[in-house]
């Protein structure tokens, strides 16, 4: 018989790559700590209301940093009042400033703003344009210095470092055999991030000061960028699909390369960059990376809902029903169970739909429910740490197995 092949070690993840840690207004990226959730608003700046209400509500939600666009005069004198804002709300989440072509300008003309941040994001190929860039890049570094401000340095191959392309593309026309121009724009976006933290380095901000980020629209090449940049520096590493796009395609897309990157131990911050559909909420973006993290085992945020498909064997849509109410209820209560209960979102409940897996799928979970299929009785074997505890039946099963839920917490998480 051939040898069993070696066991994976623990989940299968790759230990984390080794990066220094970033201190980012008391979150703390790289260095080995839990991949960190971001996201970034969509209001007008300008409108420190709505800014801030955003903000409050993408905190939480579960964003454990916000970027907001400082991209005019308005926005920028906006920011300390957004603090404020935030302040009085009682919401501590970092705040990121994202600067461009014009960060320079409106950070000198207004140094309120950067002392109301906690970091900033400069993408290096967008601070301006020829002789300005260096200059331009430069200033907006000494700012950060002079405030202490971290700083992710964002290349986003949309707007990918104009002259850093065109030398690697001529350096490519001299090679005897020119490699393809994709293989030369995934070089070029990830010698952008490097020259431009060297650059960040060289006018004074400390390497443990830096983030680096190469954000990309195709998987493929965003697995292939992180991949060669991982290898190359020790910064931590912010990933993120670029216009990722709506709904489904959108939420797939991010999973798989976030997921391919992660499991190789690659990235210490995420962000999901979902375009929401119309009328959808902007903290959507939030949901989708946590749930990310947590279907892969790197962290968790709140009690699992483990539900069978159903199939021929389920006569009407009961356990459907069930499996919403009980995530329902678990959602409505998180935040009141999140003060309470510490640990209480390593909870796993199962809610199956018949004989066939329902009863060895609700004795692996903490608590869970093994609802009758067609031709069964009509009755409900409820386990609790793997033991049958009750047998439910009638109209009110839901009402029931949820309170065996929040007895189980209470009696499991309770101080
Ligand atoms: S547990 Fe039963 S109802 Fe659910 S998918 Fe499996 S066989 Fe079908």
């Amino acid at each position: 018989m051939p040898p069993l092949p070696t066991p994976p070690p623990s989940n299968g993840v790759r230990p984390r790559r080794p990066s220094r840690a970033v201190d980012i207004g008391g979150v703390r990226i790289g260095g080995g700590a839990p991949v960190v959730v971001q996201s970034m608003t969509n209001t007008d700046t300008a409108d420190a209301a709505a800014t801030a209400a955003q903000i409050a509500a993408l905190a939480c939600a579960g964003s454990e940093i916000v970027r907001i666009t400082v991209n005019n005069e308005a926005a920028a004198a906006a920011v300390p009042e957004i603090r404020d804002r935030l302040v009085g709300m009682g919401v501590a989440v970092p705040l990121v400033g994202d600067f461009h072509f014009n960060g320079h300008r409106l950070l000198q003309r207004h140094p309120e703003c950067a002392a109301a941040l906690d970091k900033m994001r400069i993408n290096p190929g967008n601070v301006g344009k020829g002789s300005r860039r260096d200059p331009q890049f430069t200033e907006m570094i000494e700012i950060a210095c002079r405030h202490d401000l971290p700083v992710r340095i964002g290349v986003n191959w949309g707007s990918l470092d104009a002259a850093v392309l065109a030398r690697l593309m001529d350096e490519n026309s001299r090679r005897a055999e020119p490699l393809p121009p994709e293989t030369i724009m995934r070089h070029a976006v990830v010698t952008s991030a490097l020259e431009s933290a060297a650059q960040a380095e060289a006018v004074g901000l400390a390497a443990d000061r830096i983030v680096l980020s190469c954000k990309m629209s195709g998987v493929q090449d965003l697995v292939a960028v992180y991949r060669d940049l991982a290898g190359r520096c020790d910064y931590p590493l912010h990933l993120g699909l670029t216009e990722a796009g709506m709904g489904m395609p959108g939420v797939v897309s991010s999973t798989a390369a976030l997921a391919i990157l992660l499991q190789e131990g690659i990235g210490d911050t995420i962000r999901v960059s979902l375009t929401p559909e119309p009328g959808a909420p902007r903290t959507q973006e939030v949901a989708v990376a946590q749930q990310v993290l947590q279907s892969m085992g790197l962290r968790d945020f709140t009690p699992r809902v483990t539900a069978c498909p159903g199939c021929g064997r389920t006569s009407s849509d009961t356990f459907q029903r069930l499996a919403e109410q009980v995530r329902h209820h678990i959602d409505e209560r998180m935040p009141e169970w999140r003060g309470r209960y510490p640990g209480v979102e390593r909870l796993r409940v199962a809610v199956m739909g018949c004989v066939v897996n329902g009863p060895g799928e609700s004795r692996h979970a903490d608590v869970g429910i093994s609802l009758p299929g067609s031709g069964e009785q009509p009755v409900a074997p409820v386990y609790v740490d793997g033991e049958k505890h009750v047998t439910l039946k009638g109209d009110a099963i839901a009402e029931e197995f949820t309170a065996i839920v929040e007895d189980y917490i209470a009696r499991r998480f309770g101080r």
